[in-house]
């Protein structure tokens, strides 16, 4: 589904993404981790369109998408889920869905429907999907923190993307709220079919929910493999998760 192929990006001379790699199959859930600084960020915004490479390959099924701008990639079927994700709070849970399933569809918009009903069935198939559709009706300034955080999940499927790619979607949760997100993150890519690429810090939860792990280290892809495998290899070890213990995690 997706094939990055020695990507380069620059930012005054100094290499944040210097060659990285990595290949996602449909259905997969791919965490990319490393240090701070090592270019996962980066290396997301460049597969999104944020920025644009110095060189490389960015192929999204088969078509090379590298310097696309974002709205042409998420046409392409590549959403982003953003750290902070716009959620009307005066708005229910329903009409937030609604609202993305909506913007996906704009082109079949039936003008005799009342706004209300539109896309209906899918937005409600979501909220079902995610655990929140005995909360469609609350007003979203109401809503928990970790219900929100699953709201926009919900928004993000919203735009019925084939790949997801998140950028530490559980920074500032509590562990509970990162692994019930990790989890309901799993299973939505299972049931739905969705294929998923994320960063994370969290390092069990990597290791428990990703299907493959991609390991960056200063702009590079140091490895690219199952858990089991980037568990025991020395160069990560090395580089990044400072020996057995924390490996073992
Ligand atoms: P990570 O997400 O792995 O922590 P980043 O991709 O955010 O890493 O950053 C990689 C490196 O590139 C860092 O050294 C960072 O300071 C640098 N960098 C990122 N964005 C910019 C930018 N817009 N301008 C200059 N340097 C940047
Ligand atoms: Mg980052």
């Amino acid at each position: 589904m997706l094939r990055v192929n020695e990507l380069v990006k620059t930012f005054g001379g100094f290499k944040a993404v210097d060659g990285a790699h990595l290949h996602v199959a449909p259905g997969e859930v791919v965490a990319v981790i490393g240090p701070n600084g090592a270019g996962k960020t980066t290396l997301f915004h460049l597969i999104t369109g944020q920025l644009v490479p110095d060189r490389g390959e960015i192929l999204f099924k088969g078509k090379n998408i590298a310097g696309l701008p974002p709205h042409k990639v998420c046409r392409r079927g590549i959403a982003r889920s953003y750290q902070v994700v716009n959620v009307f709070d005066r708005l229910t849970v329903l009409e937030n869905v609604q609202i993305a399933v909506l913007a996906r569809q704009s082109k079949t918009w039936n003008l005799f429907q009342t706004a209300s009903r539109m896309c209906l069935e899918d937005t409600i198939r979501i909220l079902q999907n995610v655990g929140l559709a005995d909360k469609a009706d609350r007003i979203c300034a109401n809503l928990s923190h970790g219900d929100r955080k699953v709201l926009e999940i919900a928004i993000t499927l919203g735009s019925k993307p084939e790949l997801i790619i998140m950028d530490e979607p559980t920074a500032g949760m509590s562990p509970e709220e990162t692994a019930a997100t990790l989890k309901l993150m799993q299973r939505l890519c299972r049931q739905m079919g969705l294929t998923l690429l994320f960063c994370e810090h969290d390092m069990e939860m990597v290791f428990s929910i990703a299907d493959r792990i991609m390991v960056m280290q200063q702009g590079r892809t140091i490895i690219q493999d199952i858990p089991e495998r980037v568990r025991a290899d020395k160069r990560v070890r090395e580089a990044y998760l400072g020996g057995a213990d924390t490996c073992s995690a």
